[in-house]
């Protein structure tokens, strides 16, 4: 059953209810891409897009109406497309084959200039020609189609059948406009283990069409005809749609959240559980860091090898892991925080997403009882990690996984105990506000820890940011 229309039965339901839950402190916040300070572009995406069953392909097409605003005049236009990468490349999965873009054009100033897009060394970002100059504060729209192919392969981005169930995960698939940032064009490679996304904030206009069989969540709240989906969001930093046979929803509002958890037909009974986890922790980050900006966020139990990965108002976790254990599920939710609305750039500084997302949840895992003291860096291992290097930087697996994890947790931790939990909370409510909708950098955020605290935090700083 649709989301939509599940809400509104739960909403007549409430009213014949005594027992209605206790609100949360859910403010509005103004989602007006006009009022955000962008650092490069202002762009409202209109998607058409088809899932192809037969051929696991994803066909569409894409036209993005951009402002520059980058204070420079560009004579290019440059997109990254995540759902080509050297990762799928290198590991020959059956049916990857690059993105397909044809009937490419950028239209400027009221003319229409068919361009092509050149193919860069890292395969997954794309440049187009724009023959004519898009000088500082013009509007014009670039339009192309495109066919994806998705890969066989069980994880954020892929598709598997595995005993009759299909599992189509579309993260990060859909081509968007590269940030442009000091002069240039920011299109850092597909890292597999780890992020390394990064752009603006844009408005979303999306049609989705698929078989009927399939059950379908994606960011925002969609209208339904049939097995056409149609979703506007405004100020959101990716769109991801997913989708699977077998599976099934639980909805429910809840004080104007819509939640949808989605998941095998088989444990259907056990998704309302998920959902009351999800009050509590949504609850929690609102409470210690801000109010959440948007009206639905999804939970997505799907296999995969790894924990969960987070997306603009959709989660995916680990089914086998949130039934142990809500650790994982809090992880992802935070990021609906440090990462979805205080954007950064995950491959630079993925401290910043990961590891303050690690740190309060941690803090909401510690509200619940958990001893969480393995989740810090032991003090013998301290000298070997630094939290400030890019992913890129940390070529081993484990740099990246004991730095972002579980050193940037430790730093925070002991500048948690330095600046009292008051400032802290204050500084971490300061940096949202700051930074929603925007792009936080480590210069930035420090300088907002050092704001709040009474005591000097540079000896931290020092001991925990090596090249700083
Ligand atoms: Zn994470």
């Amino acid at each position: 059953m649709n989301k939509k229309i599940l809400s509104f039965l739960i909403s007549v339901t409430l009213l014949f209810t005594a027992c209605i839950s206790i609100p949360s402190e859910k403010k509005s916040v103004e989602k007006n891409l006009d009022a955000v300070e962008a650092l490069s572009a202002k762009t409202a995406y209109e998607f058409n897009l088809a899932y192809d069953s037969k051929n696991h392909q994803l066909t569409g097409t894409m036209k993005a109406t951009i402002t520059n605003c980058s204070g420079d005049s560009w004579n290019k236009v440059v997109i990254n497309d995540w759902a080509t990468t050297p990762y799928y490349a290198e590991k020959k999965y059956p049916d990857y084959a690059p993105t397909d873009f044809s009937n490419t054009t950028i239209t400027i100033a009221g003319e229409k200039i068919p361009v092509v897009m050149q193919r860069q060394n890292n395969l997954t970002s794309l440049e187009a020609d724009a023959k004519k100059d898009i000088p500082d504060g013009e509007t014009f729209v670039f339009q192309t189609d495109f066919v994806i192919h998705i890969p066989n392969f069980e994880y954020r981005y892929g598709y598997s059948i595995k005993d009759g169930v299909e599992r189509v995960a579309l993260g990060n698939a859909l081509p968007v406009l590269a940030l442009y940032k000091n002069g240039e064009w920011i299109t850092h490679s597909y890292v597999s283990d780890g992020e390394s996304f990064n752009s603006e904030v844009a408005d979303y206009d999306v049609t989705f069409t698929c078989p009927p069989e399939y059950e379908v969540v994606m960011t925002g709240i969609p209208e339904v005809v049939d097995s056409t989906y149609h979703c506007v969001e405004n100020c959101i930093r990716d769109f991801t749609i997913m989708l699977a046979t077998h599976h099934t929803t639980y909805v429910e509002d809840y004080n104007g959240l819509l939640i949808t958890v989605l998941g095998n037909s088989d444990c259907a009974a056990d998704l309302p559980k998920f959902a009351e986890q999800t009050k509590t922790m949504m609850d929690f980050y609102t409470k210690l860091v801000g109010p959440y900006p948007y009206d639905s966020i999804d939970i997505c139990l799907l296999d995969l090898p790894a924990g969960g990965m987070e997306y603009a108002e959709l989660v995916i976790c680990n089914t086998e892991q949130a039934f142990e254990t809500p650790q994982a599920l809090a992880h992802e939710l935070g990021h609906e925080w440090f990462y979805l609305s205080v954007g950064n750039d995950e491959f630079s500084e993925p401290w910043i997403d990961e590891s303050i997302t690690s740190y309060i949840s941690i803090l909401y895992m510690e509200s619940l009882g958990y001893d969480m003291t393995d989740s810090y860096v032991k003090k013998e291992y301290e000298k070997y990690y630094d939290i400030c290097g890019s992913v890129s930087a940390m070529t081993d697996d484990k740099y990246y996984r004991m730095s972002a994890y579980s050193y940037g947790p430790t730093f925070l931790r002991n500048l948690n105990e330095l600046m009292g939990d008051k400032a802290f909370n204050a500084a971490l409510q300061e940096i949202y506000n700051t930074y929603i909708f925007k792009q936080a950098d480590t210069q930035g955020v420090l300088n907002i820890f050092r704001k709040h605290s009474k005591k000097s935090i540079e000896d931290l700083i020092c001991r925990y940011f090596k090249e700083k």
